[in-house]
């Protein structure tokens, strides 16, 4: 017996956080050093097995520059969960990550389940947000946090995985 749910998440974070690499990871198994900027929002599908499950997931990876700002309420009304994404190098994009969650908790699904993630923990030695700090963060804000790295693969599968098995079952 297969039981498939369908997830419908959706990716948002500042301009270079690494939210396309994090897509292109989990759905391609790949990396690519110089990934083309998002342009309005792209749309992935994968089907994977979690724990007795296939579940697809539904993914909009939104561009997060400000010009798209008012675009993006159209990927996040009625999704299941959203995965926030920072860099870890970059302590603007953490303020920006904050900034995001606000809006979900404001505007969202209230049963949306969240995940914030620190991208680029392979650049350790040029870290400017503790994981400390984001957990922290993350704790008093309802979401759960993972570093996580679309170059390395590291915690990539971790976080939807993670995701899927805090939904509640459709
Ligand atoms: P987006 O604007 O959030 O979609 O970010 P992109 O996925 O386009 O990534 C921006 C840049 O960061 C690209 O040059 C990526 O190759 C790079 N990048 C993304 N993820 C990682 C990572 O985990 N580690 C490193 N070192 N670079 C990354
Ligand atoms: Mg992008």
């Amino acid at each position: 017996f297969v039981m498939v749910v369908l997830l419908i998440r959706v990716l948002l974070g500042d301009v270079g956080a690494g939210k396309s690499s994090l897509v292109l990871r989990f759905v391609k198994g790949q990396f690519i050093e110089f990934q083309e900027s998002t342009i309005g929002a792209a749309f992935f599908s994968q089907t994977v097995a979690v724990n007795d499950a296939t579940v697809k997931f539904e993914i909009w990876d939104t561009a997060g520059q400000e010009r798209y700002h008012s675009l993006a309420p159209m990927y996040y009304r009625g999704a299941a969960a959203a995965i926030i994404v920072y860099d870890i190098t970059n302590q603007a994009s953490f303020d920006r990550a904050k900034k995001w969650v606000q809006e979900l908790q404001a505007q969202g699904n209230p049963n949306m389940v969240m995940a914030l993630a620190g991208n680029k923990a392979d650049l350790l030695e040029a870290r400017k947000v503790s994981a400390e700090e984001a957990e922290t963060y993350a704790q008093e804000n309802g979401l759960f946090f993972m570093e996580t790295s679309a170059k390395t693969a590291s915690n990539v599968n971790d976080v939807f995985s993670e995701i899927a098995k805090r939904l509640p079952r459709l």
